[in-house]
């Protein structure tokens, strides 16, 4: 209520409305009826994947949940995951007689769709759907992937439970057995993105902004239970809590820093007219915290790491080069701060 009064006093007081008030608090429900995810059994709700590790196969549910948990690795710092998993992977519950899956798969917010791929062949994650939240300090995509049928339009509104397909087994490495719902909730990079496809990357990007490469996701299923038990949650408090800086990256004056205007809760200092920035970013790539700095930056340059014993490539989803606590960028990383600071 306060809130609400508030907005309302600023929008009177300036005479003009702020963008940031008419915003709706993030209400969540999850995309299909299988809400095993609050049971105290989760391997009912996420479908495993196909391991193979030291001569053994396996099928580990682990292997469908948010986060490095996929590709495990023997190092110095133990047994590791060094494949990072951007989404959920949620089992469908009902089946046809073929075993054909039948669960209806429904928005998990009030949003509005943004991109639609209706063609299996154009993406790993087969035919998928990407739509807009306007949650209270930004806007957010979920994505729905490996998706049998689409049944709603770029462009049209949504409301949280709304049906916008059929659960399906489209895309790359995945079948009928393994069908299942890839979800994702992300940040939006840089809407200069189907211009640095052209220039860095291989292919036809036939996703505009709405490639996956230009979305980076949060722990969704963390969301999902975190937002059950505060009801005014926001993402910069969900990422403050649950994606902890892993390593900063110092970037040139001139970058067109989008996530900084797009997100305000990144930015940790007033945001100057020109000057070089560091931002911080989780192990997932999550740029988390962006703050300038004095000085001049020639080029983008690690200038803090989490100290390691292994390899800071297998913790940072290869983006990072060194072990120790020294570290480089990739070309891979070096692609990835090329696009968030807008040069390329
Ligand atoms: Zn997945």
């Amino acid at each position: 209520m306060y809130r609400q009064a508030l907005c309302l006093y600023v929008i009177a007081a300036l005479g003009m409305a702020n963008p940031l008030c008419a915003r709706d608090a993030m209400k969540l429900s999850l995309p299909t009826e299988n809400t095993s995810i609050f049971s105290s059994d989760p391997s009912q709700f996420y479908m495993y994947t196909n391991r193979s590790f030291e001569g053994r196969s396996t099928k580990p549910w682990e292997g469908g949940t948010y986060g490095f948990s996929r590709n495990p690795k023997r190092t110095a710092d133990g047994l590791i995951n060094t494949r990072l998993h951007e989404g959920i992977d949620i089992r469908p519950i009902r089946r046809d007689a073929n075993g054909v899956p039948q669960d209806a798969v429904r928005a998990i917010s009030d949003g509005k769709v943004m991109h639609t791929c209706v063609q299996s062949g154009q993406s790993n994650y087969g035919r998928y759907v990407v739509i807009e939240h306007q949650w209270k300090d930004g806007n957010y995509y979920s994505l729905y992937a490996h998706l049998n049928s689409i049944s709603v339009k770029p462009g049209q509104s949504v409301k949280r439970g709304s049906p916008i397909g059929v659960l399906g087994y489209t895309g790359r490495g995945i079948n009928l057995t393994r069908a299942h719902l890839h979800l994702e909730v992300n940040l939006f990079l840089h809407s200069g993105f189907p211009r640095y496809h052209d220039k860095a990357l291989s292919g036809t990007n036939h996703h505009g902004v709405f490639n996956g490469l230009n979305l980076v996701g949060v722990n969704v299923a963390e969301l999902f239970k975190q937002s059950r038990r505060d009801d005014g949650l926001t993402i910069a408090e969900f990422i403050a809590k649950n994606h902890p800086p892993h390593y900063r990256v110092a970037i040139p004056d001139g970058s067109r820093l989008e996530i900084v205007a797009r997100y305000p809760w990144i930015s940790k200092g007033k945001k100057p007219s020109s000057g070089p920035w560091e931002i911080s970013f989780s192990r997932e790539g999550i740029p988390v915290a962006a703050r300038p700095i004095t000085g001049t930056v020639q080029r983008p340059v690690v200038t803090w790491v989490k100290p390691s014993k292994t390899y800071h490539s297998y913790l940072t989803k290869g983006y990072l080069t060194g072990s120790g606590s020294k570290a480089g960028l990739s070309s891979s990383g070096m692609g990835y701060i090329q696009l968030i600071s807008g040069k390329f």
